[in-house]
């Protein structure tokens, strides 16, 4: 196993002078390997009521446990998922991981309310017809109510197609599961399509949560969105909140739930647990974390 893989890593390296088709032949085998050999991992995020300070969902984000490379973020190999074609498996391989894990969870502490998770949908998945049925199916399979699903989906991957993009969420909003827009504020998306398409919640992009407390324009834009998204009956969720102001900051704003360094980074499904039990001391916790950092 260490012999192939070490000459895996010597053809990639090499494939730079040579034929770049066997590189990415190459790279294409060993994430395909990836996905079934269960090199796969989700790691899960908290999103927190800004209310009640409790998580009130969290997001699955994929990583891959690489045997030569470490854990490696999606931004190492997402791209490259979606020009292969290979992120059709490896999105099936997402719905049904994060499905189960969440039923594991609701089956171990059955007394508490169920928490909502989110995962992110590409472009490419959402056009692929079997979406609905590979959703339908982990949701069944594992028992879990489709309320508690929701499914991320980018601007750019709505305005490419937007009747085809109208025709899929409104397919999957039939089901039950609750639609998110992430990143918005980067893409092309239209006020026409928040109008039209069954969105239930709009998650500020964190280009925006950055610059929210020293830049004026960014307060400004942060403000817009909640105000848009509460005006059109959506919730609005702010990523990558890293400071107490920034977090102070969406409060005042009436933003709905946030996620970010500021209360965790993402994390193991293990390392989750303890943000099931309700407890005030969860905010301090990371407070005391990001000072470490
Ligand atoms: P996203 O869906 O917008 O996810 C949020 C990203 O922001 C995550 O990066 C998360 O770790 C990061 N983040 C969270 N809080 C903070 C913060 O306070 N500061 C900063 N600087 N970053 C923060 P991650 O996990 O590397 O994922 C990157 C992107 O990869 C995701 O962006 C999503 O577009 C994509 N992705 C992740 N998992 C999946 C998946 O299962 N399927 C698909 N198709 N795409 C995925
Ligand atoms: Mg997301
Ligand atoms: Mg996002
Ligand atoms: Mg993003």
């Amino acid at each position: 196993q260490a012999k192939k893989r070490g000459r895996n890593r010597c053809e990639l390296e090499s494939s730079a002078h040579g034929d770049p088709d066997d590189g990415r032949m190459n790279r294409r085998g060993e994430l395909r390997r990836a996905i079934e050999d269960g090199e796969l991992c989700l790691f899960y995020q908290p999103q927190i009521d800004l209310i009640s300070g409790q998580m009130n969902g969290f997001e699955a984000l994929v990583r891959w446990d690489h045997p030569d490379r470490g854990l490696l973020a999606p931004s190492a190999f997402i791209d490259f998922a979606e020009e292969s074609g290979l992120i059709l498996p490896l999105g099936a391989w997402v719905i049904n991981a994060a499905v189960a894990q969440q039923a594991a969870w609701h089956r171990s502490a059955s007394e508490r309310p169920p928490v909502r998770m989110s995962i992110n949908i590409s472009a490419i998945q959402l056009n692929d017809p079997r979406l609905e049925e590979m959703v339908t199916e982990a949701l069944e399979r594992h028992g879990v109510a489709p309320g508690l699903l929701t499914l991320e989906v980018t601007e750019t991957a709505l305005t490419a197609d937007p009747d085809a993009a109208l025709r899929t969420l409104e397919i999957l909003k039939a089901l039950g599961v609750r639609l998110a827009i992430d990143d918005f504020g980067t893409g092309h998306s239209s006020l026409t399509y928040l109008k039209r398409f069954p969105i239930d919640e709009l998650k500020i992009d964190r280009s925006f949560i950055a610059g929210l407390t020293t830049d004026s324009k960014d307060h400004a834009i942060v403000a817009s969105c909640v105000q848009l998204a509460h005006a059109t009956n959506l919730i609005a969720v702010a990523e990558g909140v890293e400071t107490p102001t920034q977090l102070s900051a969406l409060t005042e704003l009436h933003c709905d739930l946030a996620q970010g360094y500021f209360y965790t980074r993402p994390m193991s499904a293990e390392d989750l647990e303890p943000w099931f039990i309700p407890r005030p001391e969860n905010m301090r916790l990371d407070e005391s974390q990001l000072v470490n950092q």
